[in-house]
């Protein structure tokens, strides 16, 4: 730093005049911890030269002293020496002060008073008190430099200093805030908490809003209690502030313009949250307690797992508000909110995240311990998945289940410390205190809308009824259950405060009460601001994907000149694009498949199918690890400028307003991921949608939502979802991982027409089958085992034609032309093996057996199966073929379905054989050689045995 920066910064400096040990003792602090000083002196830290070269190894305080003894000189102001005489004594003192300060902002919130219980035991905080800094109550009544804390005064006396401390940062709430890097939000936080010394002053109006509140949230749960006693209800009580605080979170982002917010919740609360925040009526609620709700899925879900949606009034308009569906895996619903929100934001073009919030509410036990919530985290600020900042709340009941928190549920402090990897600002609240509840959801709600980051409330409360309204808690938690017994519920003490303070008579609480019960008895809506007929304008109309079958009809045909010009458009690239020497090869040969010069090969085809959709109005997303160039190098829909690293995208590029599409490679989490793209699907039907996993099997750490989500949320909860997982898979001796996508787990999946799961084998059905997956108006899940070695494979080609004129073939028939008459054995057979089989049998000459391929395994096309093999009356034998295991694939899944058709042909006593590897413990074998022994014995045996 020059010299003249130096005197400016020294000049400015609120200790103007300080001295070469005021400098040391912020020198020391800058080591201990460079956000605990001032902006200024850390950058000036920073760019002093290093002692051993070395960036980020410190200076020798000699150092320091000599430059500012140097500095000093300069001075026009004496300057006391060091160690020297009365003022340094005081500007020593200053400098602890300071460092009280930042103390206080950075542990003041282990000094909080957050446990409404009062059992949770805390170490002595070091640091606090004013012996940590040599200062002593002698000390309190001399007036200090107060820095930069905003107190609205630039000196204080050290007694009203440390009251500000205590009661911004050792209140009833806990700010953690000092771990974010950045300067102007730190900042930001605290402005905003010491201004009003963390107790901002509340109108009555307010105060009695938040305990009508309170008061509708334990009135529910008492009155299901009464009329439902012993029923599971996973009632909110002990954590009654959720309520005011989603209030206030929904009417706060309206009066930002918010304009959707999605909640995804796990049980805790859930049934109060219907009734007492989206406003659904008690009167269906009790009707589900009574059994009597009619179900018209085919296997429905427990109630506290239903999501709901409807409008309320806020001072901004009217606000959407849309709870999704969970499964009981607690933290997986996050994701999937993501992906909704995100998908609502892409509709209504809300690139910054205004209009549409997330808002996540975990349990304490999960939100520690699951890894999602580290994936979901990380994932928040990505260009593929961010949504511009999530509102967690963590109903925080200090206990899991049965496991405490003290010993066993995490080896973190807080329940919330993972949130800190995205330096995410973390407020602690006591929830027997409605009012800090108010401050600090206010709070999150300004920060989430001016920095478009995640925030973080730790609602820490207790459940009064243990787990659930059927269980016992206290013969595990005996000394907690004690407590919770005698310890007054939250209205109750919110009440008693504003009675004794004067805000509202005993009287008025009593009215409270009953004039809720009385709504409940009369099965009234509960929520006023309920918008009773909705503005439904900007819903996404589901009716024209109701009450379809996989058969319904379909043209996925394109003219072969719109496939020409659109070709043409991807291929014609930008001037100044510099792309790789065999990317530049691939681009080549796109255009010689375009002319109808070469043979269309799959990364062609699927790149056809993009572009015919994108150019019929559908929007694409694409993600997936490493999904732009894709695994195997054959997709390359977004293109690498050598000269500058910039990016070009050529299905972006295809006309002025086209649709969207999206194509990122994801962070290499399979869970979170997937769940976001399933969130996306769910919420845009008239978009294709894919997850590309970078080998099938990968999907595997995403089971969760394949077993929750994707293969039974419409029987379930009725929520129709188009989602594409693309899964390579194949044989090709890369040993037990990467070589299967556990097709048999996801056969063992389907049951009454959930999913479709499909092996094409050619680029045209690659084609076919992605747009069928969005024309066709069916919206279903689609598994498509993708192949590895077919995408360059001589065989595995089309034509332009084929995909002018076909459509997805369920069953392939024979390609050669055999004669019928003479073939005496028919192989049936997905996949990859289909390639190994046809090259076998014209290698051997082989005449007798026709190979027939099943390009979609479910819907199992038992008809176009009879259909393809009719003809061939000569039959003696029928083989099924596979690679995998004989305890994988398709075989124990799908037999049924193959036997079925083979017992109806006209030749009777036919039996369905097997040929594929024996039963195996691991997908696939690791050598090599082993490998090729067993690929060949399979063939062989489906030929020939
Ligand atoms: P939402 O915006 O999520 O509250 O959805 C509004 C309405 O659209 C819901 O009440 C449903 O009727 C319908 N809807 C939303 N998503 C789906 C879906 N995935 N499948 C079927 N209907 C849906």
């Amino acid at each position: 730093m020059p010299d003249s920066e130096m005197q400016q910064l020294w000049s400015t400096s609120h200790l103007s005049g300080g001295n070469a040990s005021y400098v040391e003792e912020l020198y020391e602090l800058y080591l201990h911890d460079p956000n605990s000083i001032a902006d200024e002196w850390r950058s000036y830290f920073q760019k002093l030269p290093q002692s051993n070269g070395f960036a980020g190894s410190d200076v020798s305080h000699s150092t320091i002293r000599e430059h500012f003894q140097l500095l000093a000189k300069h001075q026009r102001r004496p300057v006391a020496a060091v160690g020297g005489q009365t003022s340094s004594a005081h500007e020593k003192k200053q400098v602890d002060v300071l460092r009280l300060i930042q103390a206080f902002r950075m542990r003041g919130h282990q000094g909080s008073n957050l446990d409404p219980l009062g059992l949770w035991k805390r170490d002595e905080i070091a640091d606090l008190t004013l012996a940590d800094y040599g200062l002593t109550d002698a000390d309190l009544d001399t007036s200090f430099r107060t820095g930069e804390l905003h107190i609205g005064k630039e000196e204080a006396p050290l007694r009203e200093i440390l009251d500000a401390l205590k009661s911004t940062y050792c209140s009833t709430f806990g700010a953690e805030y000092m771990h974010i890097v950045d300067s102007d939000q730190r900042r930001w936080f605290q402005q905003r908490l010491e201004s009003v010394r963390g107790k901002p002053q509340h109108s009555a109006t307010t105060k009695r809003h938040l305990l009508e509140r309170l008061t509708a949230a334990e009135g529910l749960e008492k009155y299901l209690g009464t009329k439902f006693p012993g029923t599971k209800r996973f009632g909110v009580e002990g954590g009654e502030s959720l309520i005011p605080m989603l209030d206030e979170i929904i009417q706060r982002s309206g009066s930002y313009g918010t304009q959707e917010l999605v909640l995804g919740m796990a049980h805790r609360g859930r049934l109060n949250v219907l009734v007492n925040i989206l406003g659904k009526n008690p009167r269906e609620l009790f009707d589900e307690f009574e059994g009597k709700k009619k179900i018209d899925l085919s296997s429905g879900d427990v109630k506290y797992h239903q999501g709901f949606s409807s409008n309320v009034m806020t001072s901004g308009g009217e606000t959407h508000l849309a709870l999704a569906f969970n499964p009981s895996h607690l933290e997986i619903v996050s994701p999937v909110v993501e992906g909704s929100v995100r998908a609502r934001q892409d509709r209504r073009r809300d690139g910054s995240g205004d209009r549409v919030v997330p808002i996540s509410i975990h349990g304490d036990a999960a939100f520690a311990g699951q890894g999602v919530v580290m994936e979901t985290f990380q994932m928040s600020q990505t260009r593929a998945f961010k949504t511009g900042g999530t509102i967690h709340i963590i109903i925080n009941n200090q206990v899991g289940f049965t496991t405490s928190r003290q010993d066993d549920a995490r080896s973190t402090e807080y329940c919330t410390d993972v949130a800190k990897m995205i330096q995410a600002p973390i407020f602690h609240v006591n929830g027997d205190d409605p009012e800090a509840v108010l401050f600090v959801t206010q709070l999150a709600v300004d920060y989430r809308m001016q920095f478009k980051r995640d925030v973080v409330i730790d609602l820490v409360c207790y459940r009064r009824r243990g787990h659930n309204e059927a269980d016992e808690p206290s013969g595990t938690q005996p000394l907690m259950y004690d407590k919770i017994t005698k310890h007054p519920t939250t209205r109750e003490i919110y009440a008693e405060r504003l009675v004794n303070e004067g805000t509202l008579s005993s009287d008025e609480v009593q009215g409270q009460v009953e004039e809720y019960r009385t709504a409940l008895d009369n099965g009234d809506h509960v929520v006023k601001s309920l918008v009773k007929e909705p503005d439904t304008s900007s819903f996404v109309d589901w009716a024209p994907y109701l009450g379809h079958t996989w058969t319904a009809r379909h043209d996925t045909r394109t003219d072969l000149k719109t496939l020409q010009d659109l070709a043409n458009r991807l291929n014609d690239l930008p001037d100044g694009l510099v792309i790789q020497r065999q990317v530049g090869k691939i681009v080549e040969d796109r255009r010689k498949m375009a002319a109808g010069a070469l043979p269309l090969n799959w990364g062609f085809a699927e790149t056809m199918a993009y572009a015919t959709l994108l150019h019929e109005g559908h929007p694409v997303r694409i993600t997936g690890q490493d999904v732009g160039r894709g695994t195997f190098s054959h997709r390359h829909a977004v293109l690498h400028n050598q000269k500058d690293g910039s990016t070009y995208i050529p299905l972006a590029n295809l006309a002025e307003n086209q649709p969207r599409l999206d194509i990122y490679d994801s962070l290499l989490s399979e869970e979170a991921v997937l769940a976001f793209e399933y969130g996306y699907a769910t919420t845009t039907p008239n978009a294709l949608v894919l997850w590309e996993a970078q080998f099938g099997d990968f999907a595997n750490g995403a089971q969760v939502v394949i077993d929750q989500f994707i293969t039974s949320g419409e029987h379930k909860w009725g929520r129709l979802c188009g989602l594409t997982m693309l899964l390579p898979h194949g044989y090709e001796g890369q040993g037990p991982e990467h070589s299967s996508a556990r097709l048999e787990r996801f056969l063992q999946l389907s049951a009454e027409h959930n999913i479709q799961v499909c092996v094409p084998s050619t680029p045209a059905q690659v084609y076919h089958m992605l747009r069928r997956q969005v024309i066709r108006p069916l919206r279903k899940p689609l598994i498509a085992l993708t192949p590895k070695s077919l995408l360059r494979h001589k065989l595995a080609v089309s034509s332009l034609e084929d995909l002018a004129d076909g459509s997805f073939q369920t069953v392939i028939p024979e390609y050669d032309s055999l004669d019928p008459k003479k073939v005496e054995r028919v192989i049936l057979c997905s996949g990859k093996v289909y390639y190994d089989l046809l090259e076998k049998r014209r290698k051997d000459g082989l005449e007798d057996a026709a190979i027939i391929r099943i390009e979609q395994l479910y819907p199992f096309p038992e008809d176009d199966l009879a259909e393809v093999l009719a003809p061939y009356k000569a039959l003696k034998k029928v083989v099924w073929c596979q690679e995998e295991p004989m305890n994988q694939g398709a075989w124990y899944c799908s037999q049924h379905h193959m036997r079925r058709v083979v017992a109806q042909h006209k030749v009777k006593n036919l039996y369905l054989d097997y040929a594929g590897r024996e039963a195996s413990a691991s997908p696939a074998c690791g050598y090599p050689s082993l490998h090729a022994e067993q690929q060949e014995k399979l063939l062989q045996d489906a030929l020939t045995a």
